[in-house]
């Protein structure tokens, strides 16, 4: 009898070796968000937590609940706080971090908003934010504890109407992504609608996406703006809109940002989404996609299509931009860094990036990319990541949204 309680014991205890924490020994279906203030300049990053929401349900991944595809510029983790295990993380890029590249950023210290949506965790966490620089070195961290019992975390639901416009259900097999517009006022709803379905055929007709259409859910969130239009601010042209929407971001006039990411997340409350696609209602060229934060588009210019496609590749896949100016323009990608963006290489370590594919002839080796003439490799000739004339993307950046979709969709 000794001997089997020690085969018992024994047995209990490689099962508990193999044992893996699923989503429900940790979370329950409901989000936990998560806002923060990320200051500094050029040289310092600092990190500030503000405010934490309760919404209900969880869109987000149920699968690969503690590792990362790739790693971005930074990363929230959920923490268990007496072993310190990651019970879940998110990788992500921010305006803040592209920002700190720019001439103001030698000159003056600013702050800018940034809201992450984790599940709701059963027990009291730790949460830890961290930012890293072009070097991957870590620039800025943040723990804070989490207690889902406290009373002080607010309960949120959108006042916006939303719908699906296409699939529904089943949020952990799929990638859900919301549509929001700006500078839609309340004339322009039926339009915002109609734009909002166009987009998420744009992205359905073009591959890899295609191929994987059952993968995706599409709600739009309408979210009336008093005026119509968003910003222009070169044009001294300024709209009073939802999310304060403008071009002219760090003074490029095609750059349509918006840094307002509160009121984005306060439209979003409730909506099953794990990524958004913003419309501005402007038919003035422009847009911007940054890894698992906005993507924004003119939804009105004749390029929309695939300047559509272009921007939620930086936003949901984390592929770099393969264009580049004559000049070195960038320290973006500094020399003997191996950039974690998978369709870009410094070849520094290339082998981690598609060696593989150039061995068995199906990608190549082009000198330009990440904004540089020399330094930096990407695959293709050309690929949507370079130019809106080019037909798709590159085998890479295909292989690269095939392989985030997966990430996100296994349970
Ligand atoms: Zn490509």
């Amino acid at each position: 009898m000794k001997r089997f309680i020690c085969i018992l014991a024994a047995a209990l205890l490689v099962s508990s070796i193999a044992f893996a924490r699923g989503f429900g020994d940790s979370f329950t279906d409901a989000t936990l968000r998560l806002d923060y203030i990320f200051s500094g300049n050029a040289t310092e990053s600092s990190i500030s937590f503000l405010q934490a929401y309760r919404t209900s349900g969880w869109a987000g991944r149920r699968g690969n609940l503690d590792s990362l595809l790739l790693a971005g510029n930074g990363r929230i983790e959920v923490l268990d706080p007496e072993s310190g295990e990651v019970l879940y993380c998110q990788s992500f890029s921010t305006l803040f971090q592209e920002w700190q590249c720019t001439e103001e950023a030698t000159h003056v210290t600013k702050g800018f908003e940034n809201c992450f949506q984790v599940p709701w965790p059963k027990r009291k966490v730790n949460v830890r934010v961290t930012l890293t620089d072009n070097y991957h070195s870590v620039k800025a961290s943040l723990t804070h504890p989490v207690d889902p019992s406290d009373i002080l975390i607010r309960p949120l639901k959108t006042s916006c109407p939303w719908r699906q416009i296409r699939g529904g259900g089943n949020h952990a097999g799929k990638v859900d992504v919301a549509i929001l517009g700006d500078g839609y006022a309340e004339k322009d709803l039926r339009k915002f609608w109609n734009d909002a379905t166009k987009t998420a055929e744009a992205l359905l007709s073009h591959e890899p996406f295609a191929s994987m259409k059952d993968k995706f859910n599409f709600v739009a969130v309408a979210a009336p703006s008093e005026d119509s239009g968003v910003s222009v601010p070169h044009m001294n042209s300024w709209k009073r809109t939802a999310f304060g929407s403008h071009y002219d971001t760090f003074y490029t006039d095609r750059y349509l940002t918006t840094s307002n990411q509160r009121a984005i997340f306060d439209a979003l409350a409730g909506v099953p989404f794990e990524i958004m696609i913003i419309l501005g209602n402007t038919d003035k060229y422009g847009g911007g996609g940054i890894y698992n934060s906005v993507t924004l588009v003119s939804a009105g210019h004749r390029t929309f299509r695939v300047v559509t496609v272009h921007e939620f590749g930086h936003a949901f896949a984390g592929l770099g931009d393969e264009y580049y100016y004559d000049d070195d323009y960038s320290d973006n990608y500094p020399d003997g860094v191996e950039p974690w963006e998978p369709n870009i290489t410094t070849r520094t370590d290339f082998a981690s990036k598609w060696e593989d594919l150039v061995n068995e002839g199906v990608a190549g080796l082009y000198e330009g990319g990440g904004y540089r003439s020399k330094g930096i490799w990407r695959p293709a000739e050309n690929c949507r990541m370079r130019t809106n004339e080019c037909e798709g993307f590159c085998p890479v950046c295909t292989r690269a949204i095939i392989r985030m979709t997966e990430y996100l969709t296994k349970n």
